[in-house]
């Protein structure tokens, strides 16, 4: 058995970018769990994580016992990674979360399920959330009719997104639009896609987040 002994940078949140795109596959592997960073990549039999399903590095095959401490890391770090956000950021949205109504964990999940880089993703208009990201930066996309060109921009409840005008023959939207036919959109968002056009039918629900989280461990994790 080996122990698991949590690198210094990493303790501190800043164990490789969570936005860099190299290597971006080591991230689903010391997860544990497809983070889709990739995009249509992800979806082929060339994605690492198919190949070889266990942490990178020297160890990476052998029986590892996790501390309390390295679990609520690794779900944070996870959850951090899958929306692209760094430590700060992911901080403030915890903060916010923890004054808000709803209970903290769930909170946190959804704020960052609403922004408007992961919409964006989840309505296809582009194949990760990095793309999306990059996206949105380069004012692709309106809402209510303004340019927006804030990733982290929080979406409302009828709020409605349109790509602009110049934008709507761009391969990488048209692709994304293509590749919805492959994956289903969340029931919250109503595309309208030969428009370019989706509205925020509804607020996300717990339910909607999709991939293996448990938030819990997250707030357990900044309650230390
Ligand atoms: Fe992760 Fe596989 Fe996509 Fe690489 S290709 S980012 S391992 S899901």
């Amino acid at each position: 058995m080996v122990a698991v002994h949590l690198r210094e940078e990493e303790f501190k949140g800043r164990f490789v970018l969570s936005r860099s795109v190299k290597h971006v596959c080591k991230l689903c592997r010391r997860e544990n769990m497809k983070l889709f960073l990739k995009g249509e990549r992800c979806y082929t039999d060339k994605c690492s994580f198919e190949r070889r399903p266990y942490p990178p590095g020297q160890h990476g095959q052998s029986r590892v016992k996790f501390s309390e401490f390295a679990l609520q890391l690794r779900e944070k770090q996870k959850v951090k990674r899958v929306y692209g956000v760094f430590e700060d950021q992911f901080r403030r949205y915890f903060r916010e979360a923890s004054k808000s109504k709803g209970v903290t964990g769930e909170s946190l999940l959804l704020k960052l399920e609403r922004r408007l880089d992961n919409t964006i993703y989840l309505l296809g208009y582009a194949s990760s959330r990095n793309e999306a990201r990059h996206l949105v930066k380069h004012s692709h996309f309106l809402v209510n009719g303004k340019k927006v060109n804030l990733p982290s921009f929080e979406l409302k409840k009828g709020d409605v997104i349109e790509v602009h005008e110049k934008s709507r023959q761009m391969n990488k939207i048209l692709a994304g639009i293509e590749s919805t036919k492959r994956r289903e959109i969340p029931k919250w968002l109503e595309p309208m896609h030969t428009e370019f056009k989706a509205v925020i039918k509804d607020l996300p629900a717990r339910d909607d987040v999709t991939f293996p989280v448990e938030e819990h461990m997250i707030v357990e994790y900044y309650s230390r």
